[in-house]
């Protein structure tokens, strides 16, 4: 079939606006129509950085509906309202331990921009375009998705308003939910308040988490943060910020999470827990960085890295849905809507920080 995508063939090139064949549903692939997709952080940095193979149709936080299923798809039906997610084999241990995150295939079944077996279902006159990108490649009016990729949702929901939760979303939530599970006398920094960190923060308030510290360089979102629940914010420019945080805990924080990727925020975050405390790093950026041993043997405490949310998305995704029903988390507090066709707009406004989660919408 013919579709209109938004094609990324250059770092610096606007997306261009094109007409694509997608091919026909493999055995275990459905056909969904998008209705709105987020952009997320590495959106942006696989266009400008990372070697995906161009030119690439990107986008991986899609919604929509399903039009057609593959030979081979059972549990989902022509019609149902869908939360699209990054792609897993479903056949290695971790897969079957329920950990689709750490999927041994992970990397090339989300940033090749091709399937398994690197065949890609886009092209153009018979041109290769890259279009598996996180198992969907959604900024295009339709995406061919792995069964496993597809989340059912009831039709009551917001499918614009929760298009984000399939990546970034889940990221921030589920270092919190899956990885700290803070209880209520537990406190929680977290090292910038972009989409990934906000998310943390809402879940840490839907958890029932102890204090929050909330760090950033922008006003705007500290104050964006403490409407949203943060119980002090700090200005991460400030010569003091590990004393704040440390103040603010009565003593170190029993749990930090890093969306910066960068080592001297890693650091402070590592200096301001508490004895025994947890520093869990979200972020892709610096690729390496020394840490104080003293801090991790003399005083008990535990780096660790976490990769889209740590949790099961056929789970983890219902849960946030859960807690956008009842309130507790309110997505639409940082996202802001574009039309499809604003894409360079949308992806501008991420870069500059003026919108924390855009999310594109289709007619
Ligand atoms: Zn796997
Ligand atoms: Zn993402």
């Amino acid at each position: 079939m013919e579709i209109t995508a938004a094609v990324a063939r250059g770092a610096d090139a606007p997306f261009s606006m094109e007409t694509l064949t997608l091919e026909e549903p493999r055995p275990s692939e459905v056909l969904v129509r998008i209705v709105a997709t987020g952009v997320c952080h590495t959106d942006l940095v696989t266009k400008g950085v990372f070697p995906a193979e161009l030119p690439i149709v990107l986008g991986h936080e899609g919604a929509g509906i399903v039009e057609q299923i593959g030979s081979e798809v059972t549990g989902i039906e022509v019609g149902d309202h869908v939360l699209l997610t990054y792609a897993s084999c479903g056949t290695c241990s971790r897969c079957a331990d329920g950990l689709p995150p750490y999927c041994e295939n992970f990397v090339i079944l989300n940033t090749s921009g091709g399937r398994a077996d690197f065949t890609s279902p886009l092209s153009n006159n018979g041109e290769r375009v890259m279009g598996a990108f996180f198992g969907q490649s959604s900024f295009a009016t339709h995406a061919l998705v792995p069964a496993r990729s597809v989340v059912v949702v009831d039709k009551d929901v917001d499918l614009v308003a929760t298009a984000p939760f399939g990546c970034g979303v889940q990221t921030g939530a589920g270092a919190v939910a899956n990885v700290m599970k803070p209880g209520p006398n537990d406190s929680l920094a977290i090292f910038g308040v972009g989409g990934v960190g906000m998310a943390a923060l809402m879940a840490a308030r839907a958890i029932g988490a102890g204090t929050i510290v909330a760090i950033d360089l922008s006003a705007d979102r500290l104050a964006l943060a403490k409407e949203l629940g943060a119980d002090v914010t700090i200005d991460g420019a400030a010569e003091d910020v590990v004393a704040q945080i440390v103040a603010a805990t009565a003593g170190g924080a029993n749990f930090a999470l890093d969306t910066t990727a960068r080592n001297a925020v890693i650091a402070k975050g590592l200096e301001a827990l508490a004895p025994m405390g947890t520093l869990v790093l979200v972020g892709l950026g610096e690729a390496s960085m020394d840490l104080e041993i003293g801090h991790l043997t003399g005083n008990g405490k535990a780096v660790r890295g976490c990769i889209e949310g740590s949790g099961d998305p056929q789970k983890f995704i219902p849960q946030l849905l859960r807690w956008h029903a009842e309130g507790t988390f309110p997505i639409e507090k940082i996202s802001k809507t574009y039309a499809f066709t604003d894409i360079d707009a949308a992806v501008a406004d991420a870069h500059h920080g003026t919108t924390i989660k855009p999310i594109l919408t289709f007619d």
